[in-house]
């Protein structure tokens, strides 16, 4: 959708690939309505209004906050989305297409790929040169040395493990005494792993499985990438999507890492909110982009020198190309959760594929064909545990660059400043955990992040 020029052939993927799982034996659409009557029935016999309340019982955010933060979103990114259509237009037309006047869903993709390689040409076979993972690791060592005072020392040999590749490592605190401990299985297998990255603990930390009965048992984390392999004596040269999610995944790991909670049942990542667990992840992300971060890690894994600094700026205009347009597009199927969640009658007269084009009338620039039954597909909400709590993707998003933007606030090239507010983020988010419900949280700053701040206001 991104690269093909034949226009028809796009079309008659877009229309094949919005249409899956409707028709025949495999049309999904009465499985639906089977599963949001069950839904509300099982709300409604432990007293609940609606499907969406019983969800989200748990969670920190409420139906009404959930739906007050996607209309914010939705406002905030709508002008923009806006100007993203017409830029999208101009520059079809300057590229001399006869369709720019008439954009269709399949032409979206396309011509916005295009868009972006004329706008923030970055090569990322050139830009991996720079990331590699020796060199990564010890960035995200320095960083989180700053911030929370720990150590993260290489402990191969100390714990057996299933790969060669597979490393082992201790956390110390700044007194020097183990907090913890996590493996790193970084290489892609493709006959051996799933795709994906993931974070698990392999044990947590407990009082009451102390082993001596005076110290706590302390936490065990994996973390498992699947990036780009070693190559003889070439280190792994990752994309800047591989060290983002490294460093997302090790937000998660420091969460059940650094946890000061004995409790095994509310320590490191157990008991949170479901819509906060991705804090701490989104918000180790922001500091792939920070400067001294950024620049510390990205050294030419040959020559040794640094990234160009036109390149760091592409990279930066790059994070916020067309953002309101994504955001808007990552909030219909958010919105249409909650709508199908709590308001939606299954044995009414709408369907449910006329909540999704009432959803999009306010969300979409063209509305969805009439045959789009994307719903049918929707497995995060129908085969997964994401009904009602979609939102929550974007929900932790805000909440952690609300966190990021109290060490912008607090100067992010004032290292004792950075480790004041790191000690801080330590105490308040990661130590607690379970134990402490966090605070509610504002929009500005995940805004100001996408450029999209002046929209709001
Ligand atoms: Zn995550």
């Amino acid at each position: 959708m991104q690269h093909a020029w034949n226009r028809a052939l796009r079309e008659e993927i877009y229309r094949a690939y919005v249409t899956r799982a409707t028709s025949g034996d495999l049309d999904n659409t009465l499985i639906i309505n089977q599963i949001l009557k069950l839904r509300l029935e099982q709300a409604k016999l432990l007293d609940y209004n609606n499907y969406a309340e019983l969800s989200m019982a748990m969670n920190m955010a409420t139906v009404d906050k959930a739906e007050e933060l996607l209309e914010k979103l939705r406002s905030a990114s709508w002008d923009a989305a806006v100007q993203d259509m017409e830029d999208l237009k101009r520059f079809a037309k300057s590229q001399g297409t006869k369709e720019y006047d008439d954009l269709r869903h399949w032409d979206i993709k396309f011509w916005s790929e295009r868009l972006r390689e004329s706008k923030h040409d970055i090569s990322e076979e050139e830009l991996r040169q720079y990331f590699s993972l020796p060199n990564v690791m010890e960035g995200l060592s320095n960083l989180v040395r700053t911030l929370f005072e720990i150590e993260i020392e290489s402990a191969d040999g100390l714990a057996p493990v299933w790969n060669n590749d597979v490393r082992f490592y201790r956390v110390k605190d700044s007194s020097g005494n183990p907090m913890a401990y996590f493996y790193f299985d970084p290489y892609s297998q493709p006959f051996e792993k799933e795709r994906g990255a993931w974070m698990s603990k392999v044990v947590g930390r407990s009082c009451v499985l102390s082993r001596d009965g005076v110290n706590a048992r302390l936490p065990i984390a994996h973390i498992v990438c699947n990036q780009t392999p070693r190559v003889g004596n070439k280190p792994s040269l990752m994309t800047i999507e591989e060290v983002e999610t490294v460093f997302h995944e090790f937000g998660h790991a420091l969460q059940h890492m650094l946890t000061r909670q004995d409790e095994g049942l509310v320590a490191g990542n157990r008991g949170i909110e479901e819509d906060a667990v991705e804090l701490p992840s989104q918000f180790m992300e922001n500091w792939c982009y920070h400067r001294e971060t950024l620049m510390g890690i990205a050294k030419h894994y040959e020559t040794g020198e640094s990234l160009p600094e036109d390149v760091y700026r592409k990279l930066l205009a790059a994070r916020t190309f067309r953002a309101g347009t994504s955001i808007l597009s990552e909030i219909r199927f958010a919105s249409v959760d909650l709508q199908l969640h709590t308001k939606y009658d299954p044995g009414g007269l709408e369907s449910v594929y006329d909540v999704d084009r009432r959803v999009c009338e306010k969300i979409r620039m063209i509305p969805p064909l009439p045959e789009d039954r994307s719903l049918c597909t929707f497995d995060h909400i129908f085969a997964g545990q994401y009904a009602a709590s979609f939102y929550g993707y974007k929900w932790a998003e805000v909440l952690s660059a609300d966190a990021f933007s109290a060490f912008e606030d607090a100067g992010l090239n004032d290292s004792k400043a950075l480790k004041e507010t790191g000690q801080r983020f330590q105490k308040t988010i990661l130590a607690l955990e379970g134990g402490k419900d966090p605070l509610q949280p504002s929009l500005d700053a995940l805004l100001r992040h996408n450029g999209l701040l002046a929209a709001a206001t």
